[in-house]
């Protein structure tokens, strides 16, 4: 057992650092709050930051980091862990390690699509050129994504799509879904959908905002009326979509801004080393230090999960109870520290950001709405803990 990380490792995260403090605009850390784990505060998903973000993005292609955990013959470095380095650096400083394009969608296609599709995406994809939403729910299909009603009719070398998608974080500021949609109205559950790219340029679509908790437009309903959807646009088989989207969502579930986990418990320590109430400094309370000392147990623990997943996946092994497990307890940690950020700050806490009174510039009352949606999306803490129960404890499904 070794717990610790290579020379080499150790000398990229310093690149990293270098890359984020030279490359960010300075006034970044004005403008920028993201809330670890909370999909609706981050500001790649934000209209106002698309050209800033989609530039550091090609930034980040022509260094070829956006490729890193992909296999070596399809462009990458066969590293998920350079990958999740770069993933803990970059969501401290609050800004994007990749997309749903570089960290979800490319990395299925390594594994599943074929030769040609790899040719003909990969490359754009590690280059930075190319953002992609998921579009899996709708309104009457979640957790339960085999009750999913969009079809795509097959017309010779195209399918023709109709139905609605939902909750779709950042449609309005990519090129692509990553759609799934039922093939085959005939086929059992599960045996019937196909995962394809569709184009948001293509005619038929109508992308219609939906604004989060927090004021953010970061969600979508986007409708599809007679959509017409290249047949080699289809990602691995014809009516084997899930496939495809349990190992899209594996990739997903790694994500829970690392960093930002880090970035806001050393925020907090400052705070309350430079604030007084009622004469004492909030740090000499032995309340606060308790519950900040937690917090930084639960955060070490996290990361525990975090190195151990991507650790696993560079050996070839599919992380699937761990991967649930780091989604689970991090997202829900996402929510105990909203919630023991608030009790500490008190009624300051509350403050939205722009008051010139709000501690912290506003990000504990973000983050508190916030935290309420990374339990959510990705499969919800129900559905982990079901993963954890099947997969990995080998209980019978019910
Ligand atoms: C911030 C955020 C971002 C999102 N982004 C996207 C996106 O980009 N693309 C996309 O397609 N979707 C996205 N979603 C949607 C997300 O995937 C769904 O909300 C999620 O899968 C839950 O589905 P639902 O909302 O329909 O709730 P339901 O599935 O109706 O669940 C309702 C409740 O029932 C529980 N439940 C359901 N099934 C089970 C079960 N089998 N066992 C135990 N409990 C169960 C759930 O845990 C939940 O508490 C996002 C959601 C959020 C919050």
């Amino acid at each position: 057992m070794r717990f610790d990380f290579t020379d080499e490792e150790k000398a990229f995260r310093e690149e990293v650092e270098d890359f984020a403090r030279t490359e960010l605009p300075p006034d970044w850390d004005e403008k920028a709050l993201y809330w670890p784990a909370g999909y609706g505060t981050f500001p790649g998903i934000e209209a106002s930051f698309k050209d800033m973000y989609d530039e550091l993005l090609r930034k980040l292609g022509r260094k070829g980091w956006l490729s890193l955990g992909w296999p070596k013959e399809c462009g990458g470095m066969n590293s998920m862990t350079r990958h999740v380095i770069l993933d803990d650096v970059m969501s401290y400083h609050r800004a994007p390690g990749g997309d749903v394009s570089t960290a979800i969608a490319a990395p299925t296609l390594a594994l599943i699509a074929s030769d040609e599709m790899k040719k003909e995406w990969l490359p754009r994809i590690a280059a930075g050129e190319l953002r992609f939403w998921l579009g899996y729910s709708e309104p009457n299909a979640g957790s339960d994504l085999a009750s999913i009603k969009t079809r795509a009719d097959d017309d010779g070398d195209a399918f023709v799509l109709n139905g609605q998608k939902i909750w779709s974080s950042g449609a309005h500021i990519a090129d692509y879904g990553w759609v799934l949609a039922k093939t085959d109205m005939n086929a059992p559950r599960y045996r019937g959908e196909t995962l394809m790219l569709v184009d948001n340029r293509t005619p038929g679509i109508t992308i219609r905002p939906i604004i989060n908790i927090c004021g953010i437009h970061s969600f979508n309903e986007v409708f599809f009326d007679d959509v017409r959807v290249p047949k080699k646009n289809v990602v691995g088989q014809i009516n084997q979509g899930f496939y495809c989207v349990m190992l899209a969502l594996q990739y997903e579930r790694l994500f829970v801004g690392m960093g930002a986990f880090r970035r806001v418990l050393e925020e907090l320590v400052r705070y309350v080393k430079e604030t007084k109430r009622q004469g004492m400094t909030l740090g000499k309370d032995p309340l606060i230090r308790n519950k900040l000392a937690a917090m930084a147990i639960e955060i070490e623990t996290l990361y525990g999960f975090y190195w151990r997943t991507a650790w696993m996946m560079d050996r070839g092994q599919a992380p699937e109870p761990e991967a649930s497990a780091l989604k689970l307890f991090g997202t829900e940690l996402s929510r105990r520290l909203a919630g023991t950020a608030m009790e500490i700050l008190g009624p300051c806490g509350q403050l939205e950001r722009g008051s010139k009174w709000a501690p912290l510039r506003g990000l504990i009352n973000l983050g508190y709405m916030d935290s309420i949606s990374g339990a959510i999306g990705a499969g919800t803490s129900e559905v982990q803990r079901g993963i954890i129960a099947t997969r990995g404890l080998g209980m019978p499904r019910k």
